[in-house]
């Protein structure tokens, strides 16, 4: 495999080059050569691999990036955290989901939520978590949902249906946004609900076009009850907490199509190179170059677009934009990574349509980059009203 030099380069510290040398070390070395067996096995890995990968990552320090130190977490800036999540990025089956980590609201919880949900999730001891807003007549309009908690005796009743919910199969714990019914209101509120309670019923894990370790099931909720202290952050927090996770997640989708579109280049480069037909090596057909050049310039300029994200957030900007800059970068990233991959299957030509190929693999899992965390038509209406709302200049500088 050839590599690219990675741009940004004069912006890291030593301490960050050696990151995110110990993470592409990590991927390279751990995870790359477990891609053909997961493919194989539809993505689930046998219980010993995973257990393998856990201890690596966490005998490396990748465990729990942005999470603070304090909860068992890296305490990354978001710089750090992208270095290590574009690395992520460059393996297919997303074997990455296998290093203990949590999303971002858990760090809202309370210390004892902390301690029984986030902390062992960084240790690599439980299932983790799912978060489960979507629904079936909820799905880009995350405010028509319907699922509700009402008071019941002590704590909270939760009644409704989720769907895609990743990772819900394995997961020790569901984030699950429910309306909470006070006083005449509906609030949206994040509820942590224990998936073996009484009443949660899992009515059906689909499956998907990728080979990715977890499911996405649906699961009901009937007349669940749980605790009164089983809310993160306070009774109607639910928005600004979302909002919160939406941007990570976004972002985090970006910079794994960066990781991606840098395989796909290196391994296109080097096989355009390599093979010769009708006397001539491929790469010397414009037909293969210039689309390679085209690739090369959607991975730079998504990239450009996905560091100065992370920078704003460590730089602390206002949220809203860093809100629509996200959105950004995931539509363009994703997008670009989409059609890096079309172009890369091409170039492979019928080597490029096997599952034992990167860009076949790539070209199948990327596709779900421009639907979840917020279809790019959503994506668009984001960038649109920050428009609207903040003019060009603060949008696009
Ligand atoms: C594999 C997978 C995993 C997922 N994981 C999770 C998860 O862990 N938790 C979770 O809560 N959800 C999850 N989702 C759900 C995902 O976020 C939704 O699928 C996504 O937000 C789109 O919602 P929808 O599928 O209902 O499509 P719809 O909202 O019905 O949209 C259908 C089409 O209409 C377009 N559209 C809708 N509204 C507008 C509009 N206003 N303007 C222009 N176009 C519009 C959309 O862009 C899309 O093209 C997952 C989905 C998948 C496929």
């Amino acid at each position: 495999m050839t590599t690219t030099a990675p741009a940004g380069e004069d912006r890291l510290t030593g301490e960050q080059r050696e990151l995110r040398a110990r993470a592409r070390e990590f991927v390279e070395e751990v995870l790359m050569p477990l891609e053909l067996e997961a493919e194989r096995l539809g993505g689930r890995l046998p219980a010993e691999r995973i257990a393998m990968i856990r201890e690596a990552a966490i005998a490396r320090r990748l465990n729990g990036g942005r999470h603070a130190v304090e909860h068992g977490g890296q305490g990354w800036t978001m710089l750090e955290w992208f270095l290590v999540n574009e690395q992520f990025g460059r393996v297919t089956n997303a074997l990455h989901w296998h290093v203990p980590n949590a999303y971002n609201v858990l760090a809202s919880g309370t210390t004892e939520q902390i301690d029984r949900w986030l902390a062992p999730a960084l240790r690599g001891e439980a299932g983790g978590d799912a978060y489960a807003v979507t629904e079936a007549l909820a799905g880009s309009d995350a405010t028509a949902i319907e699922t509700t908690a009402r008071r019941g005796d002590g704590g909270w009743v939760i009644d409704g249906e989720k769907w895609f919910v990743t990772s819900g199969d394995v997961a020790a714990v569901l984030i699950v946004m429910a309306l909470a019914l006070v006083d005449g209101e509906r609030l949206p509120t994040l509820f942590l609900v224990e998936p073996n309670a009484p009443g949660v019923e899992f009515v059906e894990d689909p499956q998907f076009t990728h080979n990715y370790p977890h499911g996405h099931p649906t699961i009901r909720f009937t007349g669940v009850e749980i605790a009164p202290e089983a809310v993160i952050g306070a009774v109607g927090d639910g928005e600004a907490l979302q909002r919160t996770w939406f941007t990570e997640e976004r972002l985090g989708i970006a910079t794994h199509g960066l990781g991606a579109m840098w395989r796909l280049l290196d391994e296109t480069t080097a096989w355009a190179c390599e093979r010769v037909q009708g006397g001539s090596r491929i790469i010397d057909h414009q037909g293969i170059s210039f689309p390679l050049a085209d690739s090369a310039t959607d991975a730079t300029a998504g990239r450009l677009l996905a560091l100065h994200v992370a920078e704003l957030i460590d730089a602390g900007a206002d949220v809203k934009l860093i809100h629509a800059k996200a959105s950004m970068s995931k539509l363009f990233v994703s997008e670009a990574a989409g059609r890096c991959a079309d172009r890369a299957v091409q170039a492979f030509g019928g080597r490029g349509y096997m599952r034992s190929n990167v860009a076949e693999r790539f070209n199948r899992e990327l596709r779900v980059d421009r639907i979840w965390e917020g279809t790019s038509e959503i994506q668009r209406l984001i960038i649109a009203r920050a428009l609207e709302r903040r003019g060009v200049e603060r949008t696009i500088q």
